[in-house]
């Protein structure tokens, strides 16, 4: 994708056939078996990238070179903001990425402020007319980085590009996507911000690992932003493949919550848990605003039910991954509607929300690992004013990933 006025697309066929019956896609670069993906009429597709409209063995995909024909801004960034001292070393380490190119983590706790630490590298990369792009595997990282970028960077050309995203496509200098919208991009951009590195589902995902690689233009700089790396990018650091800065204070200077653990006898429900129900009473009583996590999308729509009789005056909602009303309800959530949201992994991460207590519902389930109970810990106290937000754990089994979580809060903590 890029400009329309481009009068020299390279234009290939979307579908390579290989030995055995195989076909590769040169959309996504999977490899499929052409006596499994056929249709009538001997035309095969790929099942890989078909959520971005079907490839058959039949169409031509068109990729434009990429030009960056883009206006001259004077001063890009017009944010006001200043960074503390911490977020200033990180942000100076990235503009030396940036002149030098490459690959780079940044690891910075939940709330550090990694998206202001971009802003200095992003500036350089604008007026040197790079084409940027921002990628997180989830649309809701997406659509809340969005507006901060437009409004850090005004005069710049600025799009959103996700799955059922309702704006349309235009060519801009910088772009907020999904990662797997990387696909649709071929040696397309100088700087890449892969956001949320470690969740899913581009963790361990071939082929989102290969949407990355092919989005980049051979010489590029390629940022990896996380709160909690997972192994792969620890052991590359260690093996020295992979160069990386390190923020574990958040930006208020605060520390982390640290989660408390409450033990759930076996078989107790939220309706019949006495603590947990003194606890929300509480929460009531003191209107302290909180999110509930549980684990799966149908406790979700339960819970909330169930909170509907137990609690009738809390006032609450649901949301979860399958939710058409998603991105709405965490937007009203936001502005101050509802006391309390129920929801699953989906806003494990990325969302931020002043002056949250969070309860962990279950989380000696499985669904909950220790990367996802820091990063769910980490959405309370963000705020400077509100540092002392709760954080509890209620569970039946104290898991080795509760207290791995907990341990590592306390660690980033003592730096
Ligand atoms: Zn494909």
């Amino acid at each position: 994708m890029t400009t329309a006025a481009d009068p020299n697309p390279n234009k290939f066929p979307a579908l390579i056939s290989g030995a055995q019956n195989s076909f590769t896609c040169q959309r996504c670069q999977m490899t499929n078996s052409r006596q499994i993906y056929w249709l009538p009429s001997h035309v095969y597709y790929c099942p890989h990238c078909i959520g971005l409209g079907r490839l058959t063995s039949q169409d031509w995909l068109v990729a434009y070179p990429e030009v960056n024909a883009f206006a001259p801004v004077a001063k890009p960034l017009a944010w006001q903001g200043t960074l503390t001292s911490a977020q200033r070393q990180v942000a100076g380490e990235l503009c030396q990425v940036w002149r030098q190119q490459g690959e780079h983590l940044v690891w910075a706790v939940t709330g550090s402020g990694k998206t202001e630490m971009l802003f200095p590298m992003l500036q350089q990369a604008v007026l040197h007319r790079d084409r940027i792009a921002l990628a997180a595997p989830r649309i809701d990282v997406c659509t809340e980085l969005y507006p901060r970028i437009q409004a850090a960077f005004p005069g710049v050309s600025c799009g959103l590009l996700y799955g059922s995203g309702q704006l349309k496509y235009q060519y801009t200098q910088i772009l907020v996507c999904t990662v797997h919208q990387l696909l649709k991009f071929r040696q397309a951009f100088d700087v890449l911000v892969l956001d949320e590195c470690d969740s899913f589902p581009y963790l361990n995902n071939p082929m989102l690992h290969a949407a990355v690689k092919q989005a980049v233009k051979p010489h590029h700089t390629l940022i990896y932003l996380s709160a909690t790396p997972s192994l792969e990018y620890q052991q590359r650091i260690q093996q020295q493949q992979l160069n990386y800065s390190l923020l574990n204070r958040r930006f208020h200077g605060h520390d982390l919550p640290v989660p408390r653990y409450q033990t759930v006898g076996f078989g107790k429900t939220i309706t019949t848990n006495w603590t947990l129900q003194q606890h929300l009473k509480k929460l009531v009583q003191q209107q302290q605003r909180f999110l509930l996590f549980v684990p799966s999308i149908a406790s979700s729509e339960k819970i909330s039910r169930q909170l509907t009789y137990v609690l009738p005056t809390l006032s609450q909602n649901f949301v979860h991954a399958k939710d058409p009303q998603r991105v709405a309800k965490v937007a009203a959530f936001r502005r101050g509607h509802w006391q309390a949201l129920i929801t699953t992994t989906v806003l494990e991460r990325g969302v931020s929300f002043d002056n949250i207590d969070v309860i962990v519902w279950q989380a000696d389930n499985e669904r909950f690992n220790m990367q996802t109970l820091v990063q769910i810990a980490g959405r309370a106290g963000r705020s400077a004013q509100y540092s002392n937000n709760q954080v509890t754990f209620y569970g039946h089994k104290y898991t080795r990933a509760i207290q791995q979580a907990i341990t590592t809060i306390i660690e980033l903590n003592h730096g």
